[in-house]
């Protein structure tokens, strides 16, 4: 995990036809991902973990039309901002599975245990997501994919036409997801990452949930946790 600094800025643009603006929120530096279709200029807030004020900064200076609220699991630093980040752009919040539910439901308990305070709240969301399941907003379209380890309700979003993805705290550039948080699971963690992310093509870039982006293809090359995996 890394260290909070003032003044956090907008850190990373990817320009497909889906632009990807960075924003990392909350003393954990955690990557809450705007998702924009540049036709439509429709968008999606990925993990607003928290600092809503600077999501809403993202959104009125892109020119997003906000759609929905997706979420990847349930830890406080990824979903506590969700439920008034909801109350202010009025959109539904979508996801983790709800294998998380424990977890949406125990934000302010989670802030206590970790000692990190995020303004988050408890909630549940508006709809659990299902694994194979299509979302789409504008002309751009991600399929969730339920891959549990981390926590048992972790969801990665796949967009396999522009080849970007958002996932979590489940694979950073050179590491992995902890598994020694309650109902962690390691090996789960690593059958999960064989089976869902190492097929993907090489150029296909990452949005962790913290610290920078990423591909499959660098991952495959060097990240030491990945060796001597196999796919499938
Ligand atoms: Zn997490
Ligand atoms: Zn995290």
């Amino acid at each position: 995990m890394m260290r909070a600094t003032t003044g956090q800025t907008e850190r990373e643009t990817f320009l497909r036809s889906v632009e990807a603006h960075v924003v990392p929120v909350t003393p954990l530096m955690q990557n809450c991902t705007l998702f924009l279709c540049r036709e439509t200029k429709q968008a999606v807030i990925v993990d607003p973990g928290g600092d809503v004020s600077l999501i809403i900064e993202a959104l009125e200076r892109t020119g997003a039309e906000p759609v929905a609220i997706w979420l990847t699991h349930g830890h406080f630093d990824h979903a506590g901002g969700a439920p008034a980040l909801k109350r202010q752009l009025d959109v539904p919040i979508l996801g983790p599975h709800a294998n998380d539910a424990w977890l949406t439901t125990s934000i302010t308990e989670q802030e206590r245990t970790f000692g990190v305070f995020v303004n988050g709240e408890d909630f549940e969301p508006d709809r659990w997501l299902k694994d194979g399941e299509v979302l789409s907003f504008g002309r751009v379209r991600f399929t969730v994919r339920h891959c549990p380890g981390h926590t048992p309700g972790h969801v990665l979003f796949i967009n396999e036409a522009d080849r970007i993805g958002q996932f979590g705290d489940v694979l950073f550039a050179g590491s992995i997801g902890r598994t020694d948080f309650p109902r962690g699971d390691h090996e789960l963690l690593l059958e999960n990452i064989a089976r869902i992310i190492l097929p993907l093509p090489d150029d296909f870039l990452f949005i962790p949930g913290h610290g920078p982006a990423s591909t499959v293809g660098e991952e495959r090359r060097s990240n030491p946790f990945l060796q001597g995996l196999s796919t499938g």
